[in-house]
């Protein structure tokens, strides 16, 4: 039976918001299709996992305090990540995870916690800790041959520089900065992005899409997935868009 492994980093540590249904999502959108899906968690003090063996590493969001527990741990394997990356594994990194992945993450006291330096963007915390951009989002993202709206919620300090290929163009909400016109960070097999939500039970389509894409990469086939029954999802998305983006109740 074709299989997709993947690797939940720091589970106990990094889970605001439900990130964990994204693990949820992906695992259910998986097996629907047929497929087996098995999911391992790697946490402080477990054995070394060996990260080119998956298919999808998730890491997700977390406040200062735990980026700070865990961000020692984490460059441990620094450049086994980066072989991880560099060979196509697909990296979901949400909020926390994402500030990890880039140069390092100055906190509002002005503390620095290293990154994986994976990626060039850096994070600096708002100065006033109690500025945060908070609330719902929506950006429109493109991947595969398609432009997509993306909906999530975001609540973060930190304010990401250095972004040249942002994951979406921010159509409500805050994004990278406070105001800012672009959102989270994207290359062919990583997002790294502020939405939590959970994103992938918001975004039916992105999870499709990461799916996809790992069947593709693993199996060397392009693969038609059967559709499933998102008529839930879909409603809730359309309400969301009544509500943020044409101003309806
Ligand atoms: N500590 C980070 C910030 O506030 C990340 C928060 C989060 O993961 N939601 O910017």
């Amino acid at each position: 039976m074709k299989e997709l492994k993947i690797l939940y980093l720091y589970p106990d540590i990094l889970d605001l918001y439900g990130d964990i249904g994204n693990i949820k999502i992906l695992k259910y959108r998986i097996e629907q299709r047929g497929y087996k899906a098995t999911v391992d968690s790697y946490s402080i003090n477990d054995p070394k996992p060996n990260f080119r063996s998956y298919d999808i590493i998730f890491a997700g969001g977390g406040a200062d305090n735990e980026q700070q527990i865990l961000a020692e741990d984490l460059i441990k394997y620094k450049d086994e990540i980066k072989q991880a990356k560099d060979a196509g594994v697909y990296f979901l990194l949400i909020c926390g995870a994402y500030q990890l992945f880039g140069k390092y993450y100055k906190g509002v006291e002005g503390n620095i916690i290293p990154g994986l330096e994976v990626f060039d963007y850096y994070t600096e915390a708002n100065p006033d800790r109690n500025q945060r951009c908070i609330g719902n989002i929506i950006i429109e993202s493109s991947f595969g041959n398609s432009k997509t709206k993306i909906i999530g919620f975001e609540n973060h300090g930190g304010q990401t520089y250095g972004i040249e290929t942002p994951f979406g163009k921010v159509l409500y909400g805050n994004g990278n900065k406070f105001g800012d016109e672009f959102e989270g960070f994207m290359e062919e097999n990583v997002i790294a992005t502020y939405l939590h939500g959970p994103l992938l039970s918001k975004n039916p389509e992105l999870t499709d899409y990461i799916i996809r894409y790992c069947l593709k990469r693993k199996y060397n086939e392009e693969v038609i997935l059967d559709p499933l029954n998102d008529e839930l999802e879909n409603k809730c998305r359309l309400q969301l868009f009544e509500r943020f983006l044409y101003n309806k109740k």
